[in-house]
């Protein structure tokens, strides 16, 4: 017997939970549950988290999660749950199967089975951000190398174990190079690893624009956070219903494993939510923990459910479906099915060992650091960019002001009269003669500002490492 923590979660939460758990346990699951609350009312007890000190306990020591959707309380101060979840267990991998199932189910693209692979806790989700001036917020990217090897790995592991045949990678590096560079770069270190699977790089905006026409082109596809979040929706919705997709966040101790939609308040109560998102993700569960056996079982019946057009609202079409059911009849139809095999939806591939073990990250050796001056910010409401650079070329020493941007647009020298700005100015002071900047220099340059009365609001040093520019140049560079 496994002991798996589960949550019923809000809204359709519930009903979907008890359809999902009834078939699992009709099927054999060898599953002690472990009920927990989290969620709405643990968010309106007070803890900001949605989630306490014993649920924590229970996921730690399971280190397995099967949850509902949960509702986060409208207003401010409220964290995200899945954000928490993901960073504080290391859930590093957002796995998400969207694959159609027509004709029984209405879709564009019949023959769409592509994986998503997001990374899960990085990115713009760091949470690291900051009101700097009047008129400008900012909000940190972070990517990690260790991160994005982690991520790359495991797309590739993915694909070898499931048999697939191409890992795609989806990001903006022709914008950041630095910053979604390194998930490029890394993706280009690791797929030689793997020769038997074909590799690929998009630009994000084209690669979903195709991924959304043509699915059929892409197999795994792995993505940065932020573009995984969109793109994960995007393919799950093309597929034939936002209800029909389950999810996995594995890390490389605890999982945890979800429907991909919300818990859809409008319809809650009602019985005539789609269970399939979280029976999905519930044999993605089976799966993880080594039951292939009652994975392959639950599987099979809920494509015979679909195939005899048992279908819930969401889901239901003139030409296929034969009876439009409720959350609980569904529940109830797989049940019934359970020991079927389907007839011409094609079954998923269960192999014995699903657990992919990703290497520990080995920390290379240091690069030489060097410094090679400051990026200074300042807060400065006047409008004239030659009048700032004549305030700041005062506070020349061995670095000297050399370019001032505003929105990463250069303004100094010879700006453009017609480029927009705001009271937020990047300042770039460097070394001239190619020696290594100081410390020292830097905080003398901070000393003058303040005597200066120059409203620094945040400094960023200038680095290359083992010679190579660790900072853009400007915009897009
Ligand atoms: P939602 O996914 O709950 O609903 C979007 C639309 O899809 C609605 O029209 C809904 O009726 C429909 N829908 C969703 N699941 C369905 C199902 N199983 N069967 C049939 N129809 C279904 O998204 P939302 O409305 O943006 O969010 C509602 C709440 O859910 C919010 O509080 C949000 O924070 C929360 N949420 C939670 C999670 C999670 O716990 N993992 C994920 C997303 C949203």
């Amino acid at each position: 017997m496994q002991k798996i923590t589960y949550a019923k979660g809000d809204g359709i939460g519930p009903e979907i939970m008890d359809a999902t758990l009834r078939i699992l346990k009709a099927a054999g699951a060898r599953v002690a549950w472990e009920e927990i609350q989290v969620g709405e009312s643990v968010y309106l007890e007070g803890n900001t988290s949605g989630i306490g000190k014993e649920a924590w306990d229970s996921i730690r020591q399971n280190k397995v999660f099967l949850k509902a959707p949960i509702t986060t309380p409208q207003g401010g101060g409220y964290k995200s749950l899945n954000v928490t979840m993901r960073k504080t267990l290391g859930l590093f991998a957002n796995v998400r199967p969207c694959k159609s199932y027509a004709p029984f189910v209405k879709t564009k693209h019949p023959e769409m089975d592509v994986v998503i692979i997001r990374e899960n806790e990085e990115d713009l989700y760091a949470g690291i951000e900051h009101q700097q001036t009047d008129e400008v917020v900012q909000c940190l990217k972070l990517i990690t190398r260790p991160g994005c090897e982690r991520i790359v790995r495991y797309a590739f592991e993915y694909a070898k174990l499931y048999n697939r045949k191409k890992v795609s990678c989806f990001t903006k590096d022709n914008i950041m190079k630095h910053t979604d560079g390194l998930f490029h770069k890394v993706f280009n270190e690791i797929a030689p690893e793997y020769p038997e699977i074909e590799a690929d790089n998009w630009i994000v905006d084209i690669g979903t624009a195709r991924l959304a026409d043509t699915p059929e082109m892409f197999d795994v596809v792995v993505l940065p956070n932020l573009y995984g979040d969109v793109v994960s929706d995007v393919t799950a919705q093309i597929s034939g219903s936002i209800g029909l997709a389950g999810t996995s966040n594995i890390g490389s101790e605890c999982a945890m494993f979800e429907a991909i939609h919300g818990s859809a308040p409008p319809i809650a109560g009602k019985n005539i939510a789609n269970p399939s998102g979280l029976i999905k993700a519930s044999i993605m569960m089976l799966n993880h923990i080594g039951q292939q056996d009652v994975a392959q079982k639950v599987n099979d019946a809920w494509l015979c459910t679909i195939e005899d057009g048992i279908h819930t609202e969401d889901m239901y079409n003139q030409n296929h479906s034969t009876h439009l059911v409720g959350t609980k009849e569904f529940g109830d139809a797989v049940i019934e099915r359970l020991g079927n095999k389907p007839d011409s939806l094609k079954p998923e591939f269960y192999d014995s060992s699903v657990q992919i073990t990703i290497p520990q990250y080995k920390r290379g050796a240091a690069k030489v650091k060097t410094l090679k001056g400051v990026d200074v910010f300042v807060d400065w409401k006047g409008e004239d960019a030659d009048e700032l650079a004549a305030k700041l070329q005062r506070l020349n020493g061995d670095v000297k002001l050399s370019m001032i941007t505003n929105r990463g647009v250069k303004v100094w020298p010879e700006g453009f009269s017609e480029t927009f700005c705001t009271d937020h100015w990047r300042c770039r002071y460097e070394v001239e003669n190619g020696h290594p900047a100081s410390k020292n220099e830097i905080a003398e340059l901070m000393k003058n500002a303040i005597a200066n009365d120059i409203d620094i609001i945040k400094t960023e040093n200038l680095y290359e490492f083992d010679g190579e520019r660790g900072y853009s140049l400007g915009q897009g560079q």
